[in-house]
């Protein structure tokens, strides 16, 4: 629990929220600010800044409870599909520091996008970037 993170307050019940689902160690509730209808977030109920700081076993359970809010939103919203996605640290767009997946149900040509600009790797830097990956995880 940390005292100024709103998730945690939420889940103290000292802030409302449409609460979707919950179990043992995890909870989800809909977006305050949705993307699309039935935008929900899955969270632990303990408090962990990002993806990367849950202990194996409750990235284990919120990975499971995502996966059966996803399949529950989609159906609810009459998606054909949806986006699943957490944001990690302040520079990525992680606004609330207390892990989270976001579930954003899709359609086609809903008008949604991701407005990621791509490029292809620079000719030798696909080779280095993986490497430095493979190293990293040495
Ligand atoms: P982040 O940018 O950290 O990945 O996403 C935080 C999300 O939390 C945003 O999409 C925002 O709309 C949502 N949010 C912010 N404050 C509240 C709130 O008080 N209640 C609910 N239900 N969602 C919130
Ligand atoms: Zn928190």
């Amino acid at each position: 629990m940390a005292a100024d993170c709103i998730f945690c307050r939420i889940h103290k019940g000292e802030i409302p929220a449409q609460k979707v689902y919950e179990d043992a160690k995890c909870f989800a509730i809909l977006d305050i600010n949705p993307v699309a209808s039935g935008h929900v977030l899955v969270l632990p109920k303990d408090h962990h800044e990002t993806w990367t700081d849950l202990p194996a076993d409750l990235a284990a359970d919120l990975a499971r409870a995502t996966q059966k809010v996803a399949l529950a939103a989609k159906k609810a919203a009459g998606a054909e599909g949806y986006n699943l996605l957490m944001n990690n640290h302040r520079c990525s767009g992680q606004a609330i520091f207390h892990a989270h997946f976001h579930i954003i149900p899709r359609k086609t040509n809903d008008g949604k996008s991701f407005e990621w600009k791509t490029k292809p790797y620079d000719a030798g830097q696909l080779d280095k970037a993986a490497d430095a990956i493979r190293t990293a995880l040495k």
